[in-house]
């Protein structure tokens, strides 16, 4: 959203100036990674997810949490990156963090926060407050929690960013009403397995009847490999779902052509290499 909208502005000057003025002071760094501000271990849930209700204007990429496992009144609450100390507001129990580069976390409705002096450094997973619920007209504690950016000292145009956790969660905008609505958010649990594991290489491409190949197991760092997938045949770019738990594979009698033995490792989570042809075959 934010990249969309700076796109748009960038060809709303090309239209106004006559080229293409890209504001300097717009054009991002990467926004910091996040941790889930929550206690560890413990599972909290989306109880107002983005756009719509109150999560609009600069909050739309906001969450509402509360906790699965216990007390939200009273709960600690957890710097989500490093950063600074940026701004205080009682009237909504809000402490805002700056992570530079115009980049801002926002924590609402504490109950009581960590005093400190504005430009004060806070590393990430200190705990900067309590839950509660200040500021909201309803009476549920929760955490509203989001990550906005914003220009120049005062952080003016803001505007919400799409939250990502480095516990393994990614939660794009797509611009629904409440997207997220109840999704669990377990702190500290151990990163879900997002890597493909590694291409396989060839080892060995045997020969005659019944020619096994033999490739280099794949190594995965995280859940281990359970397979791979084969493709054996005419085209150069062939896929198929021949699963074989070991890292070779005897071919089948083939009528006369041209063939591609093709293959990629499979990991425990379900993530694949890409395809790797390891030999061509003339029957
Ligand atoms: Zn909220």
């Amino acid at each position: 959203m934010l990249a969309r909208r700076l796109v748009a502005f960038a060809l709303a000057c090309a239209l106004v100036f006559g080229t293409l003025f890209v504001p300097t002071d717009t054009i991002a760094a990467s926004p910091p990674a996040l941790s889930l501000p929550i206690p560890l271990g413990e599972t909290w849930k989306v109880i107002q997810g983005y756009n719509c209700g109150t999560h609009t204007s600069y909050d739309d990429n906001a969450f509402d949490l509360v906790n699965t496992n216990g007390r939200t009144r009273g709960a600690p609450v957890r710097a989500a990156a490093d950063g600074t100390y940026w701004w205080w507001g009682a009237a909504g129990g809000t402490v805002i963090l700056s992570h530079g580069n115009g980049y801002y976390t926002m924590y609402s409705h504490l109950e009581s926060h960590v005093p400190f002096r504005k430009g004060q450094a806070v590393a990430a997973g200190t705990v900067i407050g309590t839950v509660g619920s200040a500021g909201t007209s309803y009476s549920n504690p929760h955490l509203h929690f989001e990550m906005f950016y914003g220009e120049g000292v005062s952080a003016r145009n803001r505007r919400g960013v799409p939250l990502a956790f480095v516990e393994g969660y990614n939660f794009p905008d797509n611009e629904r009403c409440n997207e997220y609505m109840g999704v669990r958010l377990t702190a500290g649990a151990a990163p879900r397995d997002v890597q493909p594991p590694t291409t396989p290489t060839l080892l060995d491409p045997g020969q005659g009847r019944n020619q096994i190949v033999r490739w280099q197991a794949a190594t995965d760092a995280e859940t281990g490999v359970q397979g791979y997938q084969v493709y054996v045949g005419t085209d150069a770019q062939g896929t198929g779902d021949w699963f074989v738990a070991e890292p070779q594979v005897a071919l089948p009698t083939l009528p006369a052509g041209h063939y591609f033995v093709r293959v990629r490792a499979i990991d425990n989570a379900g993530n694949a290499s890409p395809w790797a042809t390891l030999v061509e075959v003339n029957v």
